[in-house]
């Protein structure tokens, strides 16, 4: 539905999880604000959010949580390899645990903060999901009278002497378009993880990367934003979610909450290539991004699993924590009936065989044997003195049958493309923001990452979402 006015004095493109915030926000300011949503519902991957960054937020100090704010920085900054940004990565940091209080008094509510494997303790966990929480601020942005044009897309930006003046707007139903005046837009578009064109940009793995977003991130903000004179800054970070089952018949989000994916990504018991060599500690899922880089070195990747292993998850408990994943419960309870499922549907991810040379046989993993025969010497020894697994993950292949899981890598979100000011004002080829025009979330979050997502900083791209529209709102012209 097209918007009741021509005229705003905010236009936010997007209604995800930054849109939302920018709203609640620009009307704490009293602004005219029209929020264009080009999907048929709000929240965009918001939605599947699981909880937010923040340091010294009410919830830390309840809990006794303290977090050196130098040495995160620190520690960011060296992950990033310095490529991301040391001022904005501050500012973030410092006004993290505020944001977090301002959406708990907006009547957001957490569950609890913690860490994610190795990292610091700053995921506050959304009560109900991010569902819950975008629930609260499109209800609180409505109720403070921000309008919201559904299924409306921004087109284009319109500009006058190098300032913003409208934007371009598309019915998506109809194809009708129409032109809006506003002299500030803030651009919160979700970044490119659907634009499979510029994922490739990025990276030449492309076609074994699994996008669980919801389809809308398609990079249409830094696409608006280039046009306007915007410089193309690095296309940055692809948040790698980890190993996710490899399946070319079925969408990703279908094994979002699979068991079976759980124990074969997150159990740390054997991957091994194509040749049936292994080639890490599987234990680095700890970080998922770099568990989703390692088994990009490799051609094809699988997770072998034997039935000692399907019998101890499924009856006894996990080898490993599953962080603050929603696939996290005592006990992998339906493992063994998933497995049963998929064999009988034939699913093509899921190889099955009563022996080892069998398994082997069946995917061509000449290694297989030999692998699996040294890998249980170094069980027994105790010691992964290959590759460092921790003892503790040190889990033999020993009874059929044995099964492999295919692997491919998940992704969450892609980052990059805009580079901003510490005020997420866009900046043009000289460095200078184009006036008008602000970009927030994920599409202004390639300032906090370098070659890869900062999963050490867990929650970082909802906390940045909900910490960068607040920083945009505040410096409008
Ligand atoms: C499954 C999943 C789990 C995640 N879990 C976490 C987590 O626990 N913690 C974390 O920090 N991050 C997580 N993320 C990352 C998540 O992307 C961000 O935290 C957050 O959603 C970013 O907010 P955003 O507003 O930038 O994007 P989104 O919330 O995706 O919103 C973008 C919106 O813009 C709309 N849009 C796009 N183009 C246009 C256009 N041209 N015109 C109008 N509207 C447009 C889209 O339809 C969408 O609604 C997760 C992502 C996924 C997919």
């Amino acid at each position: 539905m097209f918007p009741k006015q021509t005229q705003y004095d905010l236009v936010i493109v997007g209604g995800g999880l930054a849109g939302l915030v920018a709203a609640v926000s620009a009307r704490e300011q009293g602004r005219s604000t029209l929020v264009l949503e080009k999907g048929r519902s709000i929240g965009g991957d918001g939605n599947y959010v699981e909880g937010a960054m923040g340091v010294d937020s009410y919830l830390q100090k309840q809990q006794g949580v303290q977090i050196d704010r130098t040495k995160l920085l620190q520690s960011e900054l060296d992950y990033s390899h310095y490529e991301a940004s040391a001022p904005h990565l501050k500012k973030l940091i410092d006004n993290s645990g505020a944001t977090i209080d301002w959406l708990h008094d907006l009547g957001v509510k957490f569950s609890q903060v913690g860490g994610q494997g190795k990292s610091w303790p700053t995921i506050h966990s959304f009560a109900g999901g991010g569902h819950a929480a975008v629930q609260v601020l499109f209800a609180k942005a409505q109720a403070m009278g921000a309008e919201f044009a559904m299924s409306v897309s921004a087109k284009q930006l319109l500009l006058q002497n190098g300032h913003i003046t409208g934007v371009t707007i598309m019915n998506e139903a109809t194809g009708q378009t129409r032109d809006v005046t506003t002299t500030d837009v803030i651009l919160a578009t979700g970044g490119y993880v659907d634009n499979p064109a510029l994922v490739q940009q990025r990276t030449p793995f492309a076609s074994r990367l699994l996008s669980v977003s919801d389809g809308k991130s398609t990079g249409d903000g830094m696409q608006l934003a280039w046009q306007a004179g915007a410089a193309h800054y690095q296309l940055g970070a692809i948040q790698y979610g980890g190993g996710a089952i490899y399946d070319r018949q079925q969408p990703p989000f279908v094994h979002m909450a699979s068991q079976l994916a759980a124990a074969a990504t997150q159990e740390a018991i054997l991957w091994v290539n194509e040749r049936g060599e292994r080639f890490v500690n599987e234990d680095v899922n700890d970080n998922m991004c770099h568990a989703g880089g390692a088994i990009l070195t490799q051609a094809r990747t699988f997770s072998i699993l034997d039935q000692a292993a399907v019998d101890h998850l499924t009856n006894v408990g996990l080898y490993k924590v599953v962080g603050n994943s929603p696939v996290s419960p005592a006990r992998f309870d339906q493992l063994q009936a998933e497995i049963d499922h998929d064999t009988t549907r034939g699913a093509k991810y899921l190889t099955q065989a009563a022996t080892i040379e069998g398994l082997a046989n069946k995917l061509h993993l000449g290694k297989l044997p030999t692998t699996i025969a040294h890998y249980n010497q170094l069980v027994q020894a105790g010691a992964d003195t290959d590759f460092g697994k921790a003892a503790a993950y040190l889990t033999s292949v020993r009874q059929g049958p044995f099964y492999a899981v295919e692997l491919g890598v998940g992704m969450a979100c892609a980052l990059g493309g805009l580079r901003v000011d510490e005020d997420n004002g866009v900046l043009n080829d000289h460095g200078y923001p184009v006036p008008g025009l602000y970009a927030v979330g994920n599409d202004a979050a390639g300032m906090l990452v370098g070659d890869t997502y900062a999963v050490t900083l867990p929650g970082s791209t909802a906390g940045y979402a909900a910490f960068s529209a607040r920083n945009a709102v505040q410096h409008l012209a």
